[in-house]
């Protein structure tokens, strides 16, 4: 026998008609022989709900935040019930099946309430449950510290819940079932010839996923990367045995993919605000002044250039932050202008940040050269450039997302044929 993890997001979840076809899809891998363990998210747009009602209760006691514990207790909720509503359906189809908080496997957590990191899950209680031949019905998101007190592991993090469940319960796969079937070369939205990718490394989805493309939460892909879980991800819309009910992606170490390519994909982000500091005396300790100040507020810096003035002896520098990051940002750097002295400093929201990930990129050249020159052959700007191994970003004008994204598309030979 062997043990599967399925993981169900919250649209897949949103109302019991959804729930039902759910139990279906778990009834059919359990029919099949495997043991199941299922990781289920709040229905959809009610962990959003459940925020807002903590942000009424702090605003409504003027001058006392909410405790991040009690937050955490309240937002965790939304996976209790959907937990509870899929147990039930599995039961009156006939099977068994029982729910498992956080708590009660337990998910041991540190006590970063708001975005907890998973320490241990002691699952022997929770192994001999499914090996027994009883469905594990888990909520996801949710874990507890070491204290007893109930933590969330960041939003979207019922996907790191399916992962270190299948770790810890040593199971073949981690099927996560969404709203799309898979993993695509770029945003469908954008460009209808992406193609569904059948396989992908770990490394390509780690980048995708913190580049903006939105199917798994960053931390899950990390954990999966460094447990060796295989992660498939896939479609919750089909009914089992229904054509393209068992496709989707595989998530997997790059020696598992036979088809080899240059470009994998091509992803976006938005969420950019480009701020540009002019006039910095330009010399030792002024860069790290700067960006001291904006990391000791948890301000996160992406991209960075700076240039030196050709008639002066100063520099401009320009980076990136989260637009949400962007007014604090300003207010920060403004703070320590009198101290390191810089002539000005300004702030563009109107930029987006467009990536192209590839692990071939590490042994090939010209990578760089084509991006660059398809974005030129369209006329599109580049403001600044950032690159990893396997990955080069620019930021443009937000105005020219699209057709940016699809220049590269194309340019990579990443279009369907036919
Ligand atoms: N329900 C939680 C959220 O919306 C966790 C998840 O869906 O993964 O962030
Ligand atoms: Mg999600």
């Amino acid at each position: 026998m062997t043990r599967l993890v399925m993981k169900f997001g919250g649209t897949s979840v949103a109302d019991m008609e959804r729930i039902a076809r759910v139990a279906r899809l778990v009834a059919a891998e359990k029919a099949a022989g495997h043991e199941v363990a299922v990781v289920v998210s709040a229905m959809a747009g009610r962990t959003n709900e459940l925020v807002a009602w903590t942000d009424a209760a702090g605003r409504a006691a003027p001058g006392l935040e909410p405790s991040d514990d009690e937050y955490d207790l309240v937002v965790a909720s939304g996976e209790q019930v959907t937990a509870g509503l899929l147990a039930m359906t599995l039961r009156h189809m006939g099977h068994r099946a029982r729910s498992w908080l956080g708590w009660q496997i337990p998910i041991l957590t540190d006590d970063a309430h708001g975005r907890a990191r998973i320490d241990d899950i002691p699952a022997e209680a929770l192994g001999a449950a499914v090996d027994g031949g009883e469905i594990a019905v888990i909520a996801g998101f949710q874990g507890v510290t070491h204290g007893g007190r109930i933590t969330t592991l960041g939003r979207g993090g019922s996907d790191t819940s399916a992962v270190a469940i299948a770790a810890a319960l040593q199971a073949i796969r981690c099927d996560i079932y969404t709203d799309v079937d898979g993993v695509y070369t770029t945003d469908p939205r954008i460009e209808q010839r992406a193609r569904r990718l059948a396989r992908i490394s770990y490394e390509e989805m780690l980048e995708m996923a913190s580049l903006g493309a939105k199917v798994l939460q960053t931390r899950s892909v990390e954990l999966a990367m460094a447990k060796g879980v295989a992660v498939r991800v896939l479609s919750s819309f089909t009914e089992p045995g229904e054509a393209g009910s068992d496709t989707g992606t595989i998530v997997c170490d790059e020696e598992e993919i036979v088809e080899k390519r240059i470009v994998s994909g091509v992803t976006y982000s938005r969420d950019e605000a480009k701020i540009t500091v002019l006039g910095l005396p330009d010399r030792p300790g002024v860069s790290s002044k700067l960006f001291s100040s904006l990391a000791d507020a948890n301000v996160n810096v992406d991209m960075i250039v700076q240039s030196r003035a050709r008639t002066s002896d100063t520099a401009n520098m320009t980076f990136t932050v989260g637009k949400r990051d962007a007014v604090r940002a300003m207010e920060l750097i403004r703070a320590i202008q009198a101290d390191v002295g810089f002539e000005d400093a300004q702030v563009d929201e109107d930029v987006a940040k467009v990536s192209v990930i590839g692990v071939g990129m590490r042994s090939h050249t010209g990578v760089a050269k084509t991006m660059f020159g398809a974005l030129a052959d369209r006329g599109v700007n580049i403001q600044v450039i950032s690159t990893s191994e396997i990955k080069i970003s620019v930021l443009i004008e937000s105005a020219y997302t699209e057709l940016a994204v699809r220049a590269l598309h194309a340019a990579y030979g990443l279009d369907q044929v036919g």
